[in-house]
């Protein structure tokens, strides 16, 4: 027995499913889930001894690579001065005002310690603002796991979605709307009819969490266009867009300003650090000065608060954002043109160094579209992958990033290895 399967057979005694969050268990690659004993720039040592190139990067968040040394020396200053106390510290002030001036549209934030939390309290205060109680929101975008963002699209466009889990009261679906991502049309057709009962329309603006797919040209101006014309705030969950392209929102980025966004992962350094922010009309709402209750006991804490920071301050200093366009544009083309040379059943869907190998031969657009891919040939790959050294999330409908301390040399291999392997 590997050290993985002695692992895992000893988790699953005490761990649900053996694992701490659904997306690490292999669900949908099968074998057994990793093991990471360490991570170092852009490579992890599995605990079988194994060296691996890394494009899960915890999700997104380690966009400098693993224990990049900056920040953990500021993580070990701060692990000496105290880890949380529950009372303000000037660092959260500096963090705080650090986001508020690289995201212009964002007068004030609040800090949480999750992109599910920092969502759900985006919802709260939708909902208090507008006295309103349901949410539109796109089939296949996450939000995170709470109550009312784990709809999925139902039987028809205005009778709400279906739970995608057990344990969540069933009018809660009733009240979330779900279009498809992409399809204005929908959208119009429901706020045109349920617009006035709609707090919020929800939206990652970079779909991140069904493989990675792009807005279309506009579509985001549209969504809003519509929330305007019917009293709702538009929420971009960047949790995953956020400081990932560029140093700021992809709301900056295209110039459609909503009115509150939820930041995550990159902006914590690999620390649990999520934010919640928008326009001072809707913030101040937020107790203690108004009547929208939110609270945590480790917010804003200093030992994430510092990692962020440090983290933020690289990404000024260094701007690895081209790095990570031209790996990812390098990326893409070699598959690309790869995969059509052996006609292969494979598209890489890149932008700015976030990617999804789709097993497929047409472009994905919709949820819809990517459940069409070949999830067994992806699984395949996948473990191909694997074999040869590298980590790709283990889902199809998931994305891979790019880091700052990943190679051009790195990237070339690893597109001329997935070439090799692709059906
Ligand atoms: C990861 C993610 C979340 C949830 O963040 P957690 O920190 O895992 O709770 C929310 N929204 C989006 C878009 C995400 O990618």
């Amino acid at each position: 027995m590997s050290i993985h399967e002695s692992l895992f057979e000893r988790a699953v005694n005490v761990i649900p499913g053996g694992v701490n969050s659904p997306v690490r268990a292999f669900g949908s690659v099968g074998g057994t889930p990793l093991y990471v004993k360490s991570g170092k720039g852009s490579k992890i040592q599995s605990s079988d001894g194994r060296e691996l190139t890394d494009f899960c990067c915890s999700w997104g968040a380690m966009i400098l690579g693993h224990a990049n040394e900056e920040v953990t020396e500021v993580i070990s200053e701060q692990a000496a001065l105290g880890t949380s106390f529950g009372i303000n510290t000037e660092k959260e002030v500096v963090f705080a005002e650090k986001l508020c001036s690289l995201v212009p549209f964002m007068d004030s934030v609040r800090l949480v310690n999750s992109g599910t939390e920092a969502v759900m309290t985006a919802i709260r205060i939708a909902r208090g603002v507008t006295g309103r109680r349901r949410l539109l929101k796109f089939d296949g975008c996450y939000h995170g796991h709470s109550d009312s963002v784990l709809v999925s699209a139902g039987s028809g466009l205005l009778t709400g979605g279906n739970l995608t889990s057990r344990g969540i009261p069933r009018q809660i679906a009733s009240d979330t709307f779900v279009a498809p991502y992409n399809d204005i049309s929908a959208v119009s057709e429901i706020v045109h009819e349920k617009g006035h009962e709609i707090a919020a329309i929800l939206v990652e603006p970079v779909a991140g969490n069904m493989g990675l797919i792009m807005p279309d040209a506009n579509y985001l101006a549209k969504l809003r266009h519509l929330a305007d014309c019917c009293g709702a705030l538009l929420i971009f969950d960047e949790v995953i867009d956020g400081f990932r392209f560029d140093l700021s929102a992809y709301a900056s980025i295209i110039g459609v300003k909503p009115d509150l966004i939820t930041l995550g992962k990159v902006i914590g350094g690999g620390m649990p650090l999520a934010a919640v922010g928008g326009k001072d009309v809707f913030m101040r709402e937020l107790a203690p000065n108004g009547l929208i209750y939110q609270a945590g006991t480790l917010s804003g804490n200093p030992l994430a608060v510092s990692a962020g920071m440090k983290v933020l301050e690289i990404l000024e200093r260094d701007n690895p954002y081209p790095h990570l366009a031209a790996c990812g544009d390098r990326l893409s083309s070699i598959i690309n043109a790869g995969a059509e040379k052996k006609g292969a059943q494979l598209r890489c869907a890149q932008y700015r160094g976030v990617f999804t190998l789709f097993c497929s031969d047409k472009s994905v657009q919709n949820l819809a579209d990517a459940r069409e891919c070949d999830t067994k040939a992806f699984a395949r790959l996948f473990h191909r992958m694997l074999e040869q050294g590298y980590y790709l999330s283990p889902s199809q409908f998931e994305v891979g990033f790019v880091s700052a301390v990943h190679t051009m040399a790195q990237i070339e291999s690893f597109a001329n290895a997935v070439v090799d392997a692709c059906e």
